[in-house]
């Protein structure tokens, strides 16, 4: 799966710092934090029939993720949300719109990896792309060598843009000729894939991984609530690679991609023999949820 360029983004304009710019002239300084360090975090958000889904819950991570990383100078909940409104409205997006949205720890004075050299602030970078989910019904799976993160190295809470491990994941996957790579955490149980959080239902449970390594999504968590406002049986625990091999379904979930089913993982086909239906059921609650919920857009 590679995303295919939409000329629809040729003209968006971008947020960056404190005012929009043609998408050619937006850009940070070599002295930016995101440059020098991947120092920055980030989240990824969806935008539905006039309405940002889970917009308070991407704001609520971004500041625990900015606070986690001792950021200075954040700009407030308000002056975000005012910003990604002017840059929704100056690009007429109020449908099938992707954003990614940055936050660095801001310019420094010399380089080096000293936060006190970060003397200005941090920086605020929102690129809203016309966008559809990206993935394809259905996609496979490699198990990559390369480990996600436990609390021991870095955090996976801190949604930050050090993204290399999960990079090295994806190029094993690009290799392999399939979609994504499952990461196993530091004990070999399975965490979540390169850039989704993945699900296996057996005998009619739904199963996820603890979010002790993988990033706790929004998407998984919505998930895991319309199961239980569902009767739908949900279990976190820790989970092995063989026994995604001998689910009955698997799926994957992002605010990238939404949810995506699993068909095959290390060559092994997902058979898909019991309740085929549960994922379905899944799926529909969580389209309703974003053809209803999300906050309002405000132009
Ligand atoms: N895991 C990783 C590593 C991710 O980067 C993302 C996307 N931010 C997810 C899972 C999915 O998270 P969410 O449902 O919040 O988009």
């Amino acid at each position: 799966m590679l995303q295919q360029y939409d000329k629809r983004n040729n003209d968006i304009q971008i947020w960056v710092d404190d005012k929009l710019y043609p998408r050619n002239e937006a850009k940070v300084s070599v002295f930016d934090s995101t440059v020098q360090g991947g120092d920055a975090v980030w989240e990824g958000l969806r935008v539905y029939d006039g309405r940002i889904f889970c917009f308070e819950q991407h704001l609520n991570r971004l500041m625990a993720s900015a606070k986690a990383m001792a950021f200075a100078k954040i700009p407030t909940k308000e002056f975000i949300t005012d910003a990604l409104m002017q840059t929704l409205k100056a690009n007429n997006q109020r449908d099938e719109t992707h954003v990614r949205l940055t936050l660095s720890r801001g310019l420094k004075i010399t380089s080096g990896m000293d936060p006190r050299l970060n003397q200005f602030g941090c920086t605020l970078i929102i690129v809203a792309e016309w966008k559809p989910p990206v993935y394809p019904p259905s996609i496979k799976l490699v198990t990559a060598s390369q480990r996600r993160n436990s609390p021991m190295c870095v955090d996976s809470k801190i949604h930050h843009n050090n993204l290399i491990n999960n990079i090295l994941a994806k190029i094993e996957a690009n290799f392999a000729g399939v979609d994504a790579a499952i990461m196993l955490d530091i004990y070999g149980f399975v965490s979540e894939a390169n850039g989704v959080n993945i699900f296996m239902i057996k005998d009619g449970t739904v199963y996820t991984s603890y979010a002790d390594a993988c990033l706790p999504g929004i998407t998984r968590a919505t998930v895991i609530e319309i199961c239980k406002n569902n009767n739908i049986t949900i279990v976190e625990r820790n989970i092995s690679i063989s026994e995604f091999y001998n689910a009955d379904e698997v799926f994957v979930t992002g605010t990238m991609g939404e949810l995506t089913a699993v068909s095959e993982i290390d060559g092994r086909t997902i058979e898909q023999q019991h309740n085929k239906s549960i994922l379905q059921k899944i799926n529909k609650h969580f389209k309703t949820k974003t053809e209803k919920e999300g906050t309002l857009l405000t132009f």
